[in-house]
């Protein structure tokens, strides 16, 4: 089987573009991944000869307010309503996600009459967390194919995007919430004015906006540029997403650094005279200023490095693969897609891609057509070379296939340097 690749296009010149951040008109494009289809959207082998849906993944810096997204943005319901990816599913995120809800419930004395709502619930694993505290809980979420998997116990549930024009009808059935959590989902809005109108309805007087995301200081550090798909609207740093929220009311009170995904960024946010910051605010602050985050040069630097990142790993490929090595990938997260699709990488060059993700084994990847398999297939027909997607868990994998490397298989890391294993 052969895919015909799209050329990426790279090259045209743009005009500045709104900011979603500021409202502005000064965000100027500084990297540009080409038209690639929806990282989530896994085909099923019935799927793979229709056309599908290609967008222009380009990300730019707003000389107004410093805020980095994307310069062309998707319907979110193109993207979120049928979702496969699946929290549970990694070991080292679930835990992770049980320790927010304890750190949330100690640092907030939050009991039984306390409600707590987490957007982008998906499949309920930190609410599963927040019920071991006694505490209420909803999650809202608009994946409906997610609705299904409950955890044994259930909870309650809102299908739908979190807004504005939702928030009403969530504090009218639920109540209004002590705790609000939303990780891995601030950079998926588009609509950052009417969800933060959403939080401030749906918070209740002294309450607590807790927000992990990836933190753009990290991606630049490990030239992530794979973080980058249409799902991710925003890259936040600290300094844009505080100009955010001072400009509808609110303030942020604590940000930390955290090592989950390799470097996230959790920020507690409540309304102004609710709660003063502390001096973590001021402490990442500075450290942004010093490397450069409010400068545009520093993405022009950050894109040279994308671009060459892609020449070495193409070339070390391609090498391999002439010298009669079989190619295959681990994991396929959205931003293994990023990468497959940047480097034009298909069936001819990587043989399949395993993952232990139920609900993606037997599909294809999005616009490069690899096929998804379960992870036992390293064991059962060994690949040579297995290029590490999934990079973001390289010790919880690696582990896993002690095996795998025991009989001599390689893992290639693709960022922040080309290395094999
Ligand atoms: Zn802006």
């Amino acid at each position: 089987m052969s895919t015909t690749l799209p050329s990426n296009g790279a090259g045209a010149k743009y005009e500045p573009s709104h900011c979603i951040a500021c409202q502005g008109n000064s965000v100027e494009l500084f990297l540009d991944l080409g038209c690639t289809a929806l990282a989530n959207k896994f085909l099923a082998r019935e799927d793979l000869a229709r056309a599908e849906p290609r967008f222009p993944l380009r990300v730019g810096f707003c000389h107004d307010c410093g805020h980095v997204q994307l310069t062309d943005t998707v319907p979110p319901a193109e993207m979120f309503e049928d979702y496969l990816y699946v929290s549970s599913a990694s070991a080292t995120l679930k835990a992770h996600l049980y320790d927010l809800s304890d750190t949330v419930v100690g640092r907030l004395q939050l009991g039984p009459s306390d409600l707590v709502v987490d957007i982008g619930c998906n499949d309920g694993t930190l609410l599963t967390g927040f019920q071991r505290h006694g505490v209420r809980t909803v999650g809202v979420d608009p994946a409906v194919n997610l609705a299904g998997l409950h955890t044994p116990a259930g909870f309650d549930r809102f299908t739908g995007f979190f807004g504005a024009d939702t928030a009403p009808a969530i504090v009218g059935r639920w109540g209004r919430a002590s705790a609000i959590t939303a990780t891995n989902t601030f950079p998926h809005i588009p609509d950052l004015p009417g969800f933060i109108k959403g939080i401030d309805a749906a918070l209740a007087p002294g309450g607590m906006f807790v927000i992990e995301a990836h933190y753009l200081v990290d991606l630049l550090d490990q030239i992530a540029f794979d973080t980058v798909y249409h799902e991710h609207v925003s890259y936040w740093a600290l300094g844009p997403m505080r100009r955010l929220f001072e400009r509808w009311g609110f303030h942020i009170v604590r940000a930390e650094r955290l090592p989950i995904h390799h470097g996230q960024l959790r920020v507690w946010v409540q309304r102004r005279g609710e709660g003063a910051p502390d001096e973590t605010v001021d402490a990442i602050l500075a450290e942004e200023e010093e490397q450069g985050i409010p400068d545009f040069e520093t993405y022009v630097q950050f894109a040279r490095r994308t671009e060459t990142i892609r020449e070495r790993l193409t070339q070390t490929l391609r090498d391999l693969r002439r010298n009669g090595a079989r190619l295959a990938a681990y994991g396929a997260p959205a931003k293994g897609n990023t990468l497959l699709e940047y480097l034009r990488l298909g069936p001819d060059l990587i043989e399949f891609i395993v993952d232990r993700s139920p609900l993606k084994q037997g599909r294809y990847t999005p616009g490069t057509h690899i096929p998804v398999m379960p992870p036992s297939r390293l064991l059962d027909s060994p690949p040579d070379y297995v290029v590490l997607l999934a990079w973001n868990f390289q010790d919880e994998i690696l582990s896993q296939q002690a095996e795998f490397r025991r009989r001599g298989g390689r893992f290639i890391v693709p960022v922040p340097h080309v290395a094999i294993l």
